[in-house]
């Protein structure tokens, strides 16, 4: 049985690939799910998955940020090309609070490209990492348009009456280690039950207390915040967090 899943990992932005597996196996973290957010990046997650036969968990991807770097149809055939190596489609999605996505152009082509890749996912029946800030209810629309079964909204921090379309949806969001200090994203995990909640580093997001960079043997921060705020023992929690991704991203448990 697995303690612990970390759901959401830049490895191409960790590096020490060896280094920061083995301090993940000895914190206790007996999976990682490796998102792709380019081309490169896909590429990198599925290299490891290779050698870290049943540990990285592979996911394909281009993230939204990426959405005026890459033609959409080159991009949208890697990751069909790839799908059936991968475990998951992501990271991809919509984020309308960037500065380069004010205007209503940029935005059309970020749906274009994230509604290319969630095809991927509907016509392969792979599950979906999803990032969505300030362009919830479009992302929502894009997955629904396309039936798609299984998706997380990783680290939802957005509105809690599209939070309810989510899990209405049968869809789940992600914890990550802001559950210790973010008003919005403590408020989700409040609302959310805890049968529909990942938890995740989103290394090598930097980690304020921490002063430094995080990495998966920090998804136990993510753990006890998540069990703070639900009033359980984080063993509890860790334990129900990592059947909800077995399920989701359809991992032997
Ligand atoms: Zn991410």
């Amino acid at each position: 049985m697995r303690r612990v899943i970390d759901s959401h990992v830049h490895m191409d932005g960790l590096g020490e690939d060896d280094a920061v597996i083995r301090r993940a196996r000895e914190a206790g973290v007996d999976a990682v799910v490796a998102v792709g957010g380019s081309v490169e990046s896909s590429a990198y997650a599925l290299r490891l998955s290779e050698k870290y036969v049943g540990y990285v968990v592979p996911g394909v991807g281009v993230h939204p940020s990426e959405a005026l770097n890459v033609d959409s149809v080159e991009a949208v055939r890697f990751v069909r090309m790839n799908a059936d190596g991968a475990s998951l489609v992501g990271e991809v999605g919509l984020d309308y609070s960037y500065p380069f996505a004010r205007s209503e152009d940029v935005r059309e082509r970020m749906r274009a490209l994230c509604s290319g890749l969630v095809e991927v996912a509907a016509e392969t029946g792979l599950p979906v990492s999803i990032h969505s800030r300030s362009a919830y209810r479009d992302t929502l629309d894009i997955l629904r348009r396309h039936d798609v079964q299984g998706a997380v909204f990783h680290w939802y921090d957005g509105p809690l009456d599209t939070l309810r379309l989510i899990l209405d949806q049968g869809y789940y969001v992600s914890a990550t280690p802001a559950a210790e200090y973010s008003r919005g994203h403590r408020a989700v995990l409040e609302e959310a039950p805890m049968e529909r909640i990942l938890v995740e580093t989103d290394s090598p997001v930097h980690l304020r207390r921490l002063g430094r960079r995080s990495e998966p043997a920090d998804v136990w921060l993510t753990v006890h915040a998540l069990a703070g705020i639900k009033g359980m023992e984080p063993g509890e929690v860790a334990g129900i967090a990592t059947r909800n991704t077995e399920t989701l991203f359809r991992l032997a448990p």
